[in-house]
């Protein structure tokens, strides 16, 4: 990694360790935020910064892409199509996909009979050879939104970006708390994929630097032991403190063994990643897994 790059990244992984967030741009660039802003004025998550984008028109409707929009292989009897009316989140999803492919060019988007897929990537910052992808469902019928992350390069295909703040067991996506209300399934399509560029810089510095910048929420006591440097910010939920300073004595005073029984009962064996078929969409981008097969909860 260039100079440049590093000293870039170093800057907004200490931002964040300040609370100051930093701007998402077109294609999804992270820039610094600006010094005049006081990290007083800066929440956690919830203050992300919305006003680094404009207000994009709505007006485009669906697009095809070259990925096409065909329906998924196999599933759907012949009788089975899609409702002719729009969901309210259908609508507002289509709706938003112009702003979708004008903040993250190069998007693809493939629509199923129960929701929409999108392919996004992110270049992270100037200069960065390698750049995150990520793949997106939205379920209609559920109202639920999944994310896998990947990294990719010239030479190599893609790798999962994992497993840290993914979900278990799936690896997908965890950028932010749902029940803090950061972003709710409604919300705006480009601030989600702006959260999840934020949270592939933050995998990022911990790539580079081996360190996860900014606040983050690590429930499992057992996880953070495995997972925390004790210079990170802690995960317990009050987690204005370093690691080491906040819940690691108490964490490793606790029965291990009694918390990696709880952690691995409560997080699906503790182990995380990418279902097969959502693996080999990243590789293949023909044709996208289907929603029935993803979204068992
Ligand atoms: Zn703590």
């Amino acid at each position: 990694m260039e100079v440049t790059v590093k000293a870039a990244l170093q800057k907004i992984g200490r931002q964040l360790d300040e609370n100051i967030f930093p701007r998402v741009k077109s294609g999804g660039i992270v820039m610094p935020s600006e010094p005049a802003v006081s990290p007083l004025t800066l929440g956690v998550e919830k203050s992300y910064d919305k006003a680094s984008r404009q207000r994009r028109p709505k007006s485009r409707s669906w697009e095809r892409t070259s990925g096409g929009q065909r329906p998924a292989r196999g599933p759907w009897p012949p009788g089975q199509t899609a409702p002719v009316v729009r969901t309210g989140l259908q609508a507002q999803c289509e709706d938003e996909l112009n702003a979708v492919h004008e903040a993250y060019p190069g998007t693809r988007a493939w629509r199923q009979e129960e929701g929409l897929w999108l392919l996004t990537e992110s270049s992270l910052l100037p200069g960065l050879l390698q750049r995150a992808l990520f793949l997106t469902a939205i379920s209609f019928s559920r109202a639920i939104v999944r994310s896998w992350g990947f990294w990719e390069n010239f030479l190599a295909g893609p790798v999962w970006i994992g497993p840290r703040h993914t979900n278990f067991p799936d690896g997908s996506i965890c950028a932010f708390e749902p029940t803090d209300g950061t972003w709710v399934i409604g919300g705006s399509m480009v601030e989600l994929l702006d959260l999840y560029t934020l949270w592939a810089l933050r995998h990022l510095h911990l790539q580079v630097f081996g360190r996860w910048p900014g606040r983050q929420a690590v429930h499992y006591p057992y996880e953070r032991i495995l997972e925390l440097r004790e210079d990170e910010y802690c995960g317990c939920g009050k987690s204005d403190e370093l690691y080491g300073e906040c819940c690691r004595d108490k964490d490793l005073a606790r029965s291990q063994v009694a918390d990696a029984v709880h952690f691995i009962t409560c997080a699906a064996g503790g182990l995380r990643k990418p279902p097969d078929a959502v693996m080999r969409f990243a590789r293949e981008r023909i044709e996208p897994p289907r929603f029935s097969d993803l979204l068992v909860r």
